[in-house]
């Protein structure tokens, strides 16, 4: 499925809080044939909702409450007029234990809420360069589709490992035949993510089967974060 309009989300990580992120919302003013979601961490999701851009938290938990001390549930977020979730972050893969059951569990969860979730998949270096990347991919997706099915506000992002803060890109023909690959396994919209600034934004988001991106660093600054959304609002649909 490709979406009317590309998609651009910026995960700021464990960057801005409440007072840092009102200045970046106040001076955010993106292209409006674009969508964009800001992921600021929790104690800044207020402030971003507030400002009227479409807030996504950078995790979700399964449970509606519970003893799960640190974790937020979906009922929270969408009290606070949060419109969805990131899952499954190779961060909170990599240091956090996130597996793939519980990335799909946290998906099936937020999408019953009524959030919309950015679910990443992604391989690492090692895994790709043993020829692993489609079968890596193959488990990751499956989970979160088997457990999700097919859902109108679920949204894919492939992430390689290797090229996640790290300066490194798949290269345009990278990107595609992975988005292609996870779209033969799901109906749903692909963001890639990995290293895109305002450099490398076209030649990425040109791609067929490329329908936005998931940015990190370069999402952090008003200014690169709004060439990136600027080249997304070039792409025709
Ligand atoms: C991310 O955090 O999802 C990401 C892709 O980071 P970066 O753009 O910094 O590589």
């Amino acid at each position: 499925m490709a979406p009317a309009k590309m998609l651009i989300a910026g995960n700021w990580k464990m960057f801005k809080g409440p007072q840092e992120a009102r200045v970046f919302a106040d001076a955010f003013s993106p292209p409006d044939v674009v969508d964009v979601v800001v992921c600021p961490a929790y104690p800044a999701l207020a402030v971003v909702v507030e400002s009227g851009l479409t807030t996504y938290a950078q995790s979700v938990h399964w449970a509606s409450d519970g003893a799960f001390t640190g974790e937020v549930s979906p009922p929270m977020l969408v009290e606070l007029g949060v419109a969805g979730a990131i899952v499954g972050h190779s961060e909170r893969r990599q240091y956090f234990g996130e597996t793939d059951e519980t990335v799909a569990r946290r998906t099936a969860a937020a999408l019953e809420a009524g959030l919309g979730v950015i679910a990443c998949v992604g391989e690492s270096e090692e895994e790709r360069e043993s020829g692993q990347t489609e079968l890596v991919l193959r488990v990751q997706v499956e989970a979160i589709r088997d457990a999700a099915g097919e859902h109108a506000r679920l949204v894919l992002a492939y992430e390689p490992v290797w090229a996640i803060g790290t300066g490194k890109t798949a290269t345009p023909d990278q990107a595609q035949e992975a988005h292609a690959f996870i779209k033969s396994l799901v109906d749903a919209p692909v963001l890639y993510g990995g290293s895109v600034k305002p450099e490398n934004a076209d030649e990425l988001l040109f791609r067929d089967g490329v329908d936005g991106a998931l940015v990190g660093g370069a999402s952090l600054d008003v200014d690169s974060f709004t060439a990136i959304c600027e080249s997304a609002a070039h792409i025709p649909s």
